[in-house]
């Protein structure tokens, strides 16, 4: 029986070759002119003026606030992974949590009006699977008019666009994680894109110790050590070069999913200029289905429990009904860039088969 992993990282000779050459050439492994390299090729990608590798997306996400010193109540939406929130609570600011657009699965505006005081600081706009709100521009000016700071968590949305521009380069800062499930990895590895000079000299500083500069044992503000390293750095360069067929080949799979089971599953709506990152269906049926092809030897993963329901966030109350529905029923379908056609039709066969 064939085995599938729901999502499986994609390495191959290339970047075995690369940590080959990098550490026969004496490189001394930590952060140095390899991840300067890396840092320049997703700045280009992304059109983003600046930016900065650091070990995670939580710790890209954590820096941000510090950086734009919003320490204080935070938006996030309620259908996100906790790191969103998480990453709040780490520099002690306080994460409110809002309902999501049942369309998009991203932050609803008026569910953020409800909640906006006057210590709301920023929000942390969740690009759910490479979507974007459908009320996007709507909540940038809301949030330009109300001087609250937009970070983008961008996590699950590197190779998205919405309107020609890479998401996270709307709001003041954005954030996105290349751990092993993400479109493309280095195992863990998060990265700031800004395009504001004086940010980008505060995440620099954040990141080294609060040095005035590079190699300084000067100190004029508290900074901690998220450097990267440049051991992982080659392995980003690699991924960098197959990002273009990575982003190409995820939309055919999604496109034959969607042929293939477009009698089975409703697919949520999606805009052409949208990666999806992963397979995502709606299923009111989804556990019996999950269990049923997990016995098949298909992985699928389940949708996120809302972070309302979650032991460190109960306590906060409002009307979660749209991050409540994402998480009865949206489920994901096996989603490694690596699937063939042949892969998509056996799945999608055996799918039909578990059903009936
Ligand atoms: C993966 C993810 C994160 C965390 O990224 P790490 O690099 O694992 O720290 C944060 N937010 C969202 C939406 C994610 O999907």
């Amino acid at each position: 029986m064939k085995q599938y992993n729901f999502m499986e990282p994609w390495f191959d000779s290339k970047e075995q070759q690369a940590v080959h050459d990098y550490m026969g050439s004496g490189g001394w492994v930590t952060e140095y002119e390899k991840t300067r390299e890396l840092e320049k090729l997703i700045a280009s990608f992304t059109g983003a003026k600046y930016c900065a590798m650091v070990p995670n997306c939580t710790i890209a996400l954590s820096i941000a606030v510090m950086a734009l010193n919003a320490k204080g109540d935070v938006i996030v939406p309620d259908y996100t992974m906790i790191a969103s929130a998480n990453a709040v609570s780490l520099v002690g600011g306080r994460p409110k949590l809002v309902d999501v657009e049942s369309s998009s699965f991203c932050l609803d505006l008026q569910s953020m009006k409800n909640k906006v005081n006057v210590a709301t600081r920023a929000v942390i706009l969740v690009s759910m699977n490479g979507r974007y709100p459908y009320k996007f521009d709507e909540i940038l000016e809301y949030c330009k008019d109300e001087h609250i700071y937009v970070i983008e968590d961008a996590a699950q949305s590197f190779g998205s666009f919405c309107n020609g521009k890479h998401v996270g380069t709307y709001g003041e800062i954005g954030c996105f994680s290349f751990s092993m499930h993400k479109t493309i990895s280095m195992g863990q590895g998060g990265a700031l894109i800004t395009d504001d000079d004086d940010l980008y000299a505060e995440i620099k500083s954040l990141k080294n110790f609060g040095r005035i500069t590079e190699n300084s044992d000067l100190h004029n503000s508290i900074g901690y050590n998220f450097h990267f390293t440049d051991l992982q750095a080659v392995v980003g360069i690699e991924q960098m070069k197959k990002l273009s067929y990575r982003i190409k080949r995820k939309k055919e799979i999604n496109a034959l999913y969607r042929e293939l089971l477009q009698d089975v599953f409703i697919f949520p709506e999606t805009r052409d200029d949208t990666l999806l990152w992963l397979n995502d269906v709606l299923s009111m049926r989804k556990d019996e289905l999950r269990k049923k092809l997990m016995e098949k030897g298909i992985g699928t993963r389940d949708s996120y429990p809302g972070l309302h329901t979650q032991n460190p966030y109960q306590q906060q109350g409002g009307d979660f009904s749209g991050s409540s529905s994402a998480a009865r029923n949206v489920f994901y379908l096996p989603s490694s860039s690596q699937l063939t056609d042949d892969d998509i039709q056996y799945i999608c066969s055996t799918i039909k088969t578990v059903i009936k």
